[in-house]
């Protein structure tokens, strides 16, 4: 089917979603305490892992029929599914897929990172919380810090259209380190983007009081670098909200005090083939049966439309009565 007689995904309220947030497993080398639990970390069976052909069906379709426009490949960690390099290469031969990008923690990304880039990603998203090597072992419960920033070395070296770090603001533990990893990003000419702490972890312990706010960053941001300031954001469905600082730019994702929903363009597949019409959705439509017991391709996108179709309007963490969705993050995929 031709590109230009696609029919967009739009919910009840309106919303045309273009961005596709794919999983391609639920495991992970580290155990980020704001994610996973440390120990006894409940994984989906192997044979339910969307398979490479699965997954490029299921891409293939939403870029031809349903607009989806970019995508990004994400987990659990996805470096640590074997022979990620080839998917991304089926992927990037998707005709009318305009981006295409990976969001890693980097501990794997100085042994992938030119095979990735070869392969036809363009974007990496980088997960970078501290500079030290006690705070990394407390967040991750695991070694490693020094693979994550050889990782950083090595995609910036390799040249992707972007490199980008992000970092978890949580209260207690970013305040020390917010202008030696600012500092750290201006003299590698990339952007961090500060995101605001959700309650997306295993062990429902997110508390309101633990999310180091987008202003207290921009305070401890505007003493140290002075004259911080807005940049317009021409695109209301990116998250990030970008300033200027010294010679370069940061950004701050202020999901719980400044929720970007009404601006919302993603959906979210599952590493095991359920489709999410938000993060924190409390349901879910599952495609693997329908597709191993095989769907046709026009009953396929309408069970995804009807999925998007039912999208709340909000995610409504600041509410009373709120519940955070039964998977965790890395069951999800951030
Ligand atoms: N393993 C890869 C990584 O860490 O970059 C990709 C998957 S991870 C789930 C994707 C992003 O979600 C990371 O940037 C991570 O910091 C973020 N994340 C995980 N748990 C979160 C939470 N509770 N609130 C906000 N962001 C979270
Ligand atoms: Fe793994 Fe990423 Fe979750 Fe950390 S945030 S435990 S790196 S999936």
């Amino acid at each position: 089917m031709s590109q230009a007689s696609f029919l967009p995904l739009v919910d009840s309220f309106g919303r045309v979603h273009n961005s596709l947030r794919l999983s391609v497993t639920d495991r992970c080398n580290i155990r980020c305490f704001y994610c996973m639990p440390e120990n006894g970390a409940q994984f989906v069976d192997r044979n339910h892992i969307l398979s490479f052909e699965e997954i490029h069906r299921l891409v293939r379709l939403l870029v031809e029929q349903a607009g989806i426009r970019d995508l990004r490949i994400t987990g659990g960690e996805p470096l640590v599914r074997k022979q990620i390099p080839c998917l991304i290469e089926m992927l990037a031969g998707i005709e009318g897929l305009e981006d295409l990008s990976l969001t890693t923690n980097g501990m794997l990304l100085a042994e992938h990172a030119q095979a990735l880039k070869h392969a036809g990603l363009r974007r990496l998203n980088i997960s970078l919380d501290t500079l030290n090597e006690t705070v990394f072992r407390k967040i991750t419960r695991r070694e490693g810090l020094d693979k994550t920033l050889q990782g950083i070395d090595s995609a910036i070296q390799c040249g992707f259209e972007s490199v980008k770090l992000n970092t978890l603001a949580i209260k207690g533990i970013t305040e020390p380190e917010v202008t030696q990893l600012v500092q750290y990003a201006l003299d590698r000419d990339v952007m961090l983007r500060f995101i605001e702490f959700m309650p997306l972890d295993t062990d429902r312990a997110w508390q309101q009081d633990q999310v180091l706010t987008g202003d207290q960053l921009l305070a401890i941001l505007q003493k140290v670098f002075g004259n911080v300031k807005p940049i317009s954001r021409p695109d209301p469905s990116q998250p990030a909200e970008e300033f200027q600082i010294s010679n370069g730019r940061i950004g701050i994702i202020r999901s719980i005090t400044a929720p970007f929903c009404q601006a919302c363009n993603r959906i979210r597949i599952t590493a095991d083939g359920a489709v999410r019409n938000c993060l924190f959705a409390t349901s879910e439509t599952p495609l693997r049966i329908l597709m191993r017991e095989g769907v046709s391709d026009a009953d396929l996108l309408s069970t995804i439309r009807a999925c998007v179709a039912g999208k709340a309007k909000a995610h409504g963490i600041n509410e009373d009565g709120f519940q955070p969705p039964d998977r965790p993050m890395y069951a999800i995929g951030g």
